[in-house]
């Protein structure tokens, strides 16, 4: 069972996870929790640490903020205890969690989880910090904003559990983020893939690397409210999801797009391989990328690719050494956004491409980089035009449809 930041903000709410929890034991199962830092927390611990350093040393940084979590699952304990049951708390490194050693955006690369198992053995509920880990240089790590998600999963991996509980502020995954389209549906099945391509795309309600994990170790995913008792979503492999899939399962976005243009880069084998391994070095993520060839024999190339706004500053100090040394020019845009459409029965349906363009075009939206995947196309756009062509998307598919279930909550737990 995971517990999203939302979920513990409050003594009340640590409470209701807790009696959760101990309603699950009773039922008779062995519980491993997983809980995040609650409320603002880790947001809390940034802003701190930003105002006291402007640019904080990274490990001293996965110090600060692995204490959030730590909080919640002492706390909890106690709620625990007092209920009658025995909980124990670990922090990632006691739990077994060994990471690589990139700072605030460690991978797992091993969970020695037998101080789990010991401690079930002997009935006790086990709590573990969320989002962290010991990197294999014995420092401690965490994983990427949202990381607890996938501490939840690779715990499930590595202990066998049955199902990996992600309790949230949301009722589920949605056909589209229902602060723009309220009539957004409730989806009670989604395959990994899908999932993948949604939280790759913008959408919050899992980490990333929690349904990469998740999907290659086979691990269910139950996504659902921790406010109430509805079903929420199943993750499941895409042979278990429906017969037939439908066309287009959701519409997704961010706002948090930043693009790079490169202005002049010489038309030469190798280039393009430097500027991105400078890029990956800086564990920069990016995602487009548009290179255009010269008219003519001899002229520079232009590229162009997105990365994550909080990633821009990191992609113009890996690049300015490349830029200097080729007399590349580095123009950089903050503002851009990103509307993208997924669903499994893309890839045996033509025509959905042209659907999608023409639809942003009567909405007199301008494409400017396009991507797509056999299950999911994106479209980089202006930031400011990304609602608009999410609802004009959502209503051009028909998701909205039969079964919708409408929630008061924002959608996704880290934005
Ligand atoms: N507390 C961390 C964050 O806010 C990790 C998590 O919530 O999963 O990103
Ligand atoms: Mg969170």
């Amino acid at each position: 069972m995971k517990f999203g930041g939302t979920s513990v903000a409050d003594a009340e709410r640590l409470a209701r996870a807790a009696r959760r929890i101990v309603a699950k034991r009773e039922e008779g199962h062995d519980v491993v929790a997983v809980l995040s830092a609650r409320g603002r927390t880790t947001d809390a611990l940034i802003r701190e640490a930003q105002e006291i350093s402007p640019e904080p040393d990274p490990r001293e940084m996965d110090m600060l903020l692995s204490t959030g979590e730590r909080q919640s699952c002492a706390l909890c304990a106690m709620v625990i205890n007092d209920l009658g049951h025995r909980a124990i708390s670990l922090t990632g490194s006691q739990a077994g969690i060994v990471t690589d050693t990139s700072h605030t955006k460690a991978r797992i690369v091993d969970v020695r989880a037998d101080r789990i198992e010991d401690a079930l053995r002997q009935g006790h509920i086990v709590l573990v910090a969320g989002f962290q880990g010991v990197s294999t240089a014995r420092d401690v790590t965490t994983l990427g904003r949202g990381g607890s998600d996938t501490t939840a999963v690779a715990l499930a991996a590595a202990v066998g559990a049955d199902v990996c509980e992600i309790y949230t502020d949301v009722d589920g995954v949605f056909s589209a983020d229902p602060r723009i389209v309220p009539d957004a549906r409730l989806l009670p099945v989604v395959s990994f893939e899908e999932v993948l391509e949604m939280a790759a795309s913008g959408a919050g309600v899992l980490q990333l690397r929690s349904v990469e994990y998740a999907r290659n170790h086979g691990v269910r995913i139950h996504c659902r409210s921790s406010f109430h008792d509805e079903p929420g979503t199943v993750v499941v492999a895409e042979q278990e999801t429906v017969v037939e899939n439908p066309l287009i399962t959701a519409v997704t976005h961010s706002t948090e797009e930043a693009r790079v243009t490169l202005k002049g880069v010489p038309d030469t084998p190798g280039v393009a391989g430097r500027i991105t391994t400078a890029l990956a070095q800086a564990n920069v993520n990016v995602d487009m990328i548009i290179q255009n060839e010269p008219v003519s024999e001899g002229q520079r190339a232009d590229m162009s690719f997105t990365v994550p706004r909080t990633d821009l500053a990191d992609a113009r100090r890996a690049l300015e050494p490349l830029a200097t040394e080729h007399g590349v020019e580095i123009a950089t845009d903050e503002a851009m956004g990103k509307v993208s459409i997924v669903g499994a029965g893309m890839r045996t349906h033509p025509g959905v491409a042209a659907q999608v363009f023409a639809t942003l075009g009567r909405e007199d939206i301008n494409i400017e980089m396009i991507s797509t995947s056999p299950i999911k196309i994106s479209c980089v756009i202006r930031g400011d035009k990304v609602p608009t062509a999410v609802r004009a998307l959502h209503a051009a598919f028909a998701l909205s449809g039969e079964g919708t279930i409408r929630q008061e909550r924002p959608f996704g737990e880290f934005h």
